[in-house]
């Protein structure tokens, strides 16, 4: 299962209450969508070890966004981390990362690296799990969405593998050889059992990260069947000419967006500051996609 820890959910600054967006991905490692200023107390406070952040994924430059990167490198810094730190962003990020890390007073002892990324069938980052790719949205400046796709994965059946009497000890032997010759007990016989006979192909979960963004069509081809958006749902319909002047998304926009993707669940976000109570933008949104969630800090979503 992929676990989704919610960091921070304001947009533009933080308030008494709420920080800016960032959210966590934790699965073979930790994983930071977005590094909102305040981003190490949150982790501490809601159990996302900095240690085993591996990448930083920015959606855009606008700082609110990548404020907490300097002060959660230190932190590495002080902890004596020995591993790489990966950050990707849009253009600009590498320039940007590489000048403020120069500062001596700022210079990780571990290696970091930013790269500059954009809109291609090629994954940004790929591991034996998953992978990221990154797609560009409509913002205020040039913006992308991020798609974390799950690889496909065999799992054994396991009244399949008992009728073809292959016990469990046997699993990663099979796994292994693609077939293995097996002895049915009552009958005396020996056949030859193939892996298909006795697993099948589990597909991965795809979770989608829009950043900040108007509803846009490429984030709704991207978005296509995910198990999970996380949206920017700055305003209310309300606010809808906001939304529109600040390149943002409505709470009712976004649920068109998951609806329209065909997708399981979203989770609302990036919240303007002038709603201290966001249960209308959660109704808003669940009137048009009842599967939506609004995001809390410390909230922790399986996928
Ligand atoms: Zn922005």
């Amino acid at each position: 299962m992929i676990r989704i820890v919610v960091l921070g959910t304001s947009a533009s600054m933080p308030s008494k209450d709420r920080t800016p967006s960032c959210f966590a991905v934790k699965y073979d490692g930790v994983f930071l969508f977005d590094c909102c200023e305040g981003v190490q107390k949150q982790m501490m406070k809601h159990g996302v070890s900095f240690a085993q952040v591996k990448c930083v994924f920015l959606s855009h430059l606008h700082a609110d966004h990548f404020l907490g990167l300097p002060g959660l490198v230190q932190s590495m810094n002080f902890s004596g981390r020995k591993e790489p730190l990966y950050v990707f962003g849009p253009a600009g990020t590498q320039k940007l990362f590489e000048t403020v890390f120069a500062a001596k007073e700022l210079r990780p002892h571990f290696t970091l690296r930013a790269f500059d990324v954009g809109e291609s069938d090629k994954p940004v980052f790929d591991s034996r799990l998953f992978s990221v790719k990154a797609f560009e949205v409509e913002h205020s400046c040039t913006a992308l969405g991020y798609s974390l796709e799950e690889k496909p994965f065999r799992k054994f059946d396991l009244e399949k593998a008992n009728a073809h009497c292959v016990p469990r000890s046997r699993f990663s032997e099979i796994q292994a050889k693609n077939s293995l010759k097996i002895k049915n007990e009552k009958t005396g016989r020996t056949k030859t059992v193939k892996l298909d006979q006795i697993t099948f192909v589990k597909p991965g979960k795809k979770i989608v990260y829009s950043g900040d963004t108007r509803p846009c069509k490429n984030l709704l081809k991207e978005a296509q069947d995910a198990d999970l958006i996380i949206h920017d749902a700055c305003f209310s319909q309300e606010h809808q000419q906001m939304a529109v002047d600040k390149k943002h998304s409505t709470a009712g926009e976004a649920a068109e967006i998951a609806k329209n993707a065909g997708a399981k669940k979203l989770l609302i976000t990036h919240f303007s500051n002038r709603y201290d109570d966001i249960t209308p933008l959660l109704r808003e949104a669940q009137s048009v996609f009842p599967e939506t969630t609004a995001a809390e800090e410390g909230m922790a979503i399986m996928v």
